[in-house]
This record gives C-alpha cells, structure tokens and sequence, in this order.
C-alpha cells in the first residue's frame, strides 16, 4: 500500500494570512516559522493515520512556494521527504511513481472563492483555469494528474471552501477534513493544530484502510481527451508573455489557451505559462 502526501500550507489549521505562509519576506519570518512548523504536524499526522491504516510506503511532496517548507528534522522517520524546485509535477511531483491513493493536506480553494482562506490558483496573476470549460483550481489540477497515473485522490484537508470544492470535483469517494471555517480570505474560525492533527490522523487510517480492504471508492480524476486548456490571466502583460510558448494560443485579451490528447501534456503547458507569467 503506497501513499502519496502533497502538502501546501494555506490550509493548515491556524492559517488566515500570507504574513503566515511567506517564506522569503524576512518581516515574516516569526511568524512564518511557527506555521511551518505546524505545516510539519499535520502531514505527519497524515503519515501516522496512513501508517496505522496499512501504509508501506510514503512519499510526501512539500508543495508550498519554494517547497523547503517542511521540516526535515521533525519529518516522521518512516516516509520520505521531497524537497524543493523546480518540479516538473509541482505540487504532484513523485506521483509517477506508483502509489495507491495521494493526500492533499493543507490545500485551499482555487482562485475566486469566496469565504476561503487564501483563495488562488499556483500564483496571484490567475484568474481562472478551466479543462473542457470547467473551473478548475490546484486540487482539480492535481487530481488530474495524479489521475492520469492512476491514481485517486482520496483525501483532502483544509477549509469548508475546499472540503465543497473537493466533493464536488471528486464525489463521494473523497474524505474530506474540515480544519476551519472561512468567514472571508483572512479571518477564519479553526480548531486547534492539536485537533486538527488528531482529526487528520483518524481520517488518513480509516481511508487507508478501507483501500486496503478494496472497500474504498475515490476514483482516478480522469480529464477526457482531447484536453482543453484556457487560463485567465490577471493582465494582459501576463498573457503577452506567456503567450510566448510554442502551441499556445491566445483566445482571449487575457486567456491563452492550449489543447493536447493528454493531460501530461497540458499540464506541462499549464506549468510554462504561469512561470512565463513571472517573467518580464
Ligand atoms: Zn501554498
């Protein structure tokens, strides 16, 4: 039983504003450095959970900013840690490699949200991404493409904004932690990290084992093909340049679009486009 862990931060209980999740701004540091760590407790309770369910193996993939968020030192001994950038899978990189079901812990919803702590999708300059003509933020992304290696996402913690986002992409199949409630994009009622590593823990298990059992049911998100990329772009500096990479197309002032038999492929295209974005 193989088990993939992708941890972003936004959606770690506690968390309300980037002062917390900014890695690179030194006025930030205190505080960013309380929340890593917390960041750390929660996938390793995931891992406990996933452990105590029957898991052999773990990977977890640190997918916030720089990557190099978590903490080595407290990771828990029996997974393995993959650290820093670039990726090519981003936030999904390792899961190529095989594994059962994935984890998002510490996820949020995509860009445009209301009442959701820190509503965006991979970066502030996206508006929207759509596949086929439907919304779609970091979690559908990833789900994609953990599902184009076959592999389900069984398990999504973070704010009720995101539990929502996560039924309605995934169905029934998908468990879903609810570690606080947004009462707009900074301020949020959260249960305390001691609980929500304890709320964690208990859901990783039972969904591990009821894989284990065969009596899970999240099924591989599977995008069908032809896969239709369009991106919205917050400006259109940002569709100029990355408008720039070959095959794709401008469909709009501020919408690239990219179309590919696979979604590898598009997401490939995806990950170019927001990094040209950057650039000037
Ligand atoms: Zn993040």
């Amino acid at each position: 039983m193989r088990i993939y862990i992708s941890v972003d931060m936004e959606g770690i209980a506690g968390v309300v504003h980037e002062d917390q999740t900014n890695p690179i701004d030194p006025r930030c540091a205190g505080e960013y450095g309380r929340f890593r760590k917390l960041m750390t407790a929660e996938a390793n309770a995931a891992i406990e959970g996933a452990l105590a369910g029957g898991a052999t193996t773990v990977l977890v993939n640190d997918s916030h900013w720089l990557m190099r968020n978590l903490l080595a030192e407290e990771l828990h001994p029996a997974a393995e840690l993959l650290s820093g950038g670039p990726k090519t899978w981003s936030m999904m990189e390792g899961v190529d490699r095989g594994h059962d079901a994935a984890f998002c812990i510490g996820y949020h919803a995509k860009a445009g949200t209301a009442n959701a702590i820190l509503d965006h999708t991979y970066t502030d300059r996206i508006l929207d991404v759509r596949l086929n003509g439907d919304s779609v933020g970091e979690l559908g992304l990833n789900a994609a493409l953990a599902g184009s290696y076959g592999t389900p996402v069984a398990l999504v913690t973070g704010d009720q904004a995101l539990a929502a986002e996560a039924r309605a992409l995934l169905g029934n199949g998908v468990q879903t932690v609810t570690v606080k409630t947004a009462v707009s994009r900074h301020a949020a009622r959260s249960v305390a990290p001691s609980e929500s590593c304890r709320i964690i823990e208990e859901a990783a298990q039972t969904v591990v084992n009821a894989l284990k059992v065969g009596k899970r049911h999240a099924k591989p998100l599977v995008v069908s093909s032809p896969v239709r990329l369009e991106v919205d772009f917050r400006s259109t500096i940002e569709a100029d340049l990355a408008g720039m990479a070959p095959g794709i197309v401008r469909v709009g002032a501020r919408t690239l679009g990219f179309q590919h038999p696979e979604f590898q492929e598009v997401f490939r295209a995806f990950r170019t486009m927001f990094n040209l974005a950057a650039g000037e």
